[in-house]
């Protein structure tokens, strides 16, 4: 099949034509994998900042953190909204972060595009097409989440409503999608990573936080998933996991940040002794 912009099955792409872009001074994309750490849910500044502190001093760039939360269920936390954004502008304004946040509705986008450097948008919304046209539109870096549901061909062609209108400050992430195994909360689709690099020039980075649901799992899927040639990680991160209102069971403590910054690290040096060598 063929694509009708960006993306064509049969350019294999060489790595060095892979330029990526910048924003705020880091490069998404390019020869160095970005890390993206924060808590699921903005709960409080105090949670924030202790975790902001944390990425910062561990030299992570981008803080992640959710102001406005597609939660399953409606009875379940719906985010702070624009008091968690907020609190995000505080930790980014004190520790030099870029700040990443989801955008969940069209009515958001100029709100939280007064607070945050890149706009994510969810699984649930990548199919959201009227969303995805706006973003199209504003002159801000989006990350796309691929649906749990959707097939990698339906996530470049959501990427491509973005990139059609204009916005080429994109990149997309694997969050793993819904298998018939339920032993971990999804199934990480480590083979998303190296196709989409064939079939377009889009960056790609996984998160194994949402695709595993498991703390301990996060440290050895993200090696694999930078060996399979990720553009970056996204992880979340909780002063006192056992205590969050989101996602507490996948959040890594500090101190397993800590050991997961260290063998990430490894990891990124590893590969790049290994390109030097090619
Ligand atoms: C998130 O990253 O905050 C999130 C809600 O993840 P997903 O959309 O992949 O469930
Ligand atoms: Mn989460």
């Amino acid at each position: 099949m063929k694509w009708s912009c960006l993306f064509t099955i049969e350019q294999d792409l060489d790595l060095d034509e892979r330029a990526g872009f910048e924003v705020g001074g880091v490069r998404i994309g390019g020869k160095e994998p970005i890390i993206i750490a924060g808590p699921c849910t903005v709960e409080s500044e105090e949670q924030t900042m202790s975790v902001a502190r944390a990425v910062k001093a561990a030299g992570v760039r981008i803080l992640r953190g959710g102001a406005f939360k597609p939660r399953t269920s409606p009875y379940s936390f719906q985010g702070l909204g624009e008091e968690g954004l907020r609190i995000l502008k505080t930790a980014r304004d004190e520790t030099g972060l870029l700040v990443q946040t989801e955008v969940m509705d069209t009515s958001q986008i100029d709100l939280v595009c007064k607070y945050a450097d890149i706009l994510q948008v969810g699984t649930r919304n990548m199919m959201n097409y009227s969303l995805l046209k706006a973003l199209g539109k504003v002159g801000f870096p989006v990350m796309l989440k691929r649906g749990f549901m959707a097939t990698v061909e339906e996530l470049l062609l959501a990427a491509e409503y973005i990139t059609k209108g204009g916005n080429e400050q994109l990149f997309v992430c694997e969050r793993g999608i819904r298998s018939f195994d339920d032993s971990t909360r999804f199934t990480l689709d480590l083979t998303a990573v190296p196709l989409i690099k064939k079939m377009s020039s889009l960056p790609i980075i996984i998160d194994p936080s949402h695709a595993t649901g498991r703390a301990d799992l996060i440290i050895p899927m993200s090696l694999a998933g930078l060996a399979a040639g990720a553009d970056g990680v996204m992880v979340e991160v909780h002063p006192y996991p056992k205590k969050a209102m989101c996602d507490g069971l996948q959040s890594l403590s500090l101190d397993m940040f800590e050991e997961f910054m260290g063998k990430v690290r490894s990891m990124i040096s590893f590969l790049a002794s290994q390109k030097r060598e090619e």
